[in-house]
């Protein structure tokens, strides 16, 4: 199938218009029809190459949703025109005890990112969101309730379940006391979800200027990390800290936040922290994890969790021109919410 999409040709290049095809339907595959696709920092980290050399020409997005276009004849869950997405992953082994365990982002044989990695069958570089559409196996497609508006969906698939999974495993509940560090794509929909299982929220930013924000979505208030004594007010304050942010930092500024066997979730930056001070951590025999994205089964869950709980992620809405524009904004660290392309906006012809 043949279409159209933006994609950066080289690491220092702007995303352009880029004509390609989409494999022909495997008979457990999918066609979708993209309406909107979400800007994650992972999107520019990549084209960026800040994690290795990249497989040019790049189409990156994995917030990606839409309706069904025609499914393969083992086709068994979708049909065409249902509302469905894809987020980070579109393949895996499905045979290691990772993936029957529906924890895919770890599978012993490496999963295939959406974007920027071999096809397991045909060694053709996948690419992602941000284009017309896209061809996925069936396993690895979400489904959107008919009840939820599909323009404000498609950040849960990244920003969602990155947040709601760490949530999960570290058992927020009823009163758990949770400290988001970063209030762009990831924090923003981490203070939702935290929100919404019953938990006392705190933004931890670097300044108090995103406050308003941070409120209107749930949050009791802003801790500045530039504020020392705040900082030092808040000793022991928290159950559980999720780090959201993309750069290279110092964690040992948060750890003294936690209380007694809290934890300090890294979901942000994958690659090298400032030196891990153990004081804090042997002291109080508190810990710093990392999480990456989370199952499929889990993301299934966490866009069904927002359906029931009417939660939806603060979308702003950019046409595809605007996408070299948006990358400028997301790597000065200012919105408080996601930028969300608007597929209609790109025209085939
Ligand atoms: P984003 O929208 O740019 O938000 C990051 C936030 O971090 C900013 O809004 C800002 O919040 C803070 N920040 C930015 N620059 C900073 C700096 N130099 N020092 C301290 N804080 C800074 O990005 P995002 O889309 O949420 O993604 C965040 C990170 O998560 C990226 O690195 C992305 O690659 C990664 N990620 C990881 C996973 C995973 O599976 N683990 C999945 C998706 C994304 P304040 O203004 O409030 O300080
Ligand atoms: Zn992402
Ligand atoms: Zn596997």
């Amino acid at each position: 199938m043949k279409t159209l999409g933006y994609a950066a040709h080289s690491a220092d290049s702007d995303l352009v218009p880029y004509h390609f095809e989409r494999r022909e339907l495997r008979p457990n595959d999918v066609a979708i029809e993209i309406l909107y696709s979400g800007v994650c920092h992972s999107d520019l980290h990549t084209v960026n190459g800040d994690w290795g050399d990249q497989p040019y020409p790049l189409v990156p997005g994995h917030e990606i949703v839409g309706k069904v276009l025609s499914v393969g004849s083992d086709v068994k869950n979708y049909k065409v025109g249902d509302q469905v997405a894809v987020g980070c992953m579109v393949d895996s082994c499905q045979k290691c005890d990772q993936c029957h365990n529906h924890e895919e982002q770890f599978c012993r044989h490496g999963m295939t990112p959406t974007y920027g990695a071999p096809d397991r069958q045909s060694g053709e570089i996948t690419q992602g969101g941000y284009s017309k559409h896209i061809v996925v196996r069936e396993e690895f497609v979400l489904s959107i309730p008919e009840s939820m508006d599909l323009s404000r969906t498609a950040p849960i698939l990244c920003a969602g379940i990155t947040t709601y999974s760490p949530l999960r495993h570290w058992g927020v509940k009823e009163g758990s006391r949770v400290g988001v560090v970063g209030l762009g794509g990831l924090g923003h929909m981490a203070v939702k979800l935290a929100v919404a299982m019953g938990a006392e929220v705190t933004v931890i930013s670097r300044s108090k200027s995103k406050e308003e924000e941070a409120k209107a979505l749930g949050a009791k208030g802003i801790l500045a990390s530039s504020d020392a004594d705040e900082m030092q007010a808040n000793g022991a304050a928290f159950d559980l800290i999720i780090d959201t942010v993309p750069v290279k930092h110092d964690v040992n500024v948060y750890t003294p936040l936690l209380d007694v066997n809290g934890s300090l979730v890294i979901v942000g930056q994958v690659g090298p922290l400032e030196e891990l001070m153990s004081v804090p951590l042997v002291f109080n025999r508190r810990s710093v994890a990392g999480s990456l994205i989370g199952g499929i089964k889990e993301t299934q869950e966490v866009i069904d969790f927002c359906a029931k709980h009417d939660i939806y992620p603060e979308c702003e809405m950019i046409k595809m021109d605007g996408i070299n524009g948006a990358f400028e904004r997301l790597a000065q660290g200012d919105l408080a919410h996601r930028f969300v392309i608007d597929m209609s906006s790109l025209s085939v012809d």
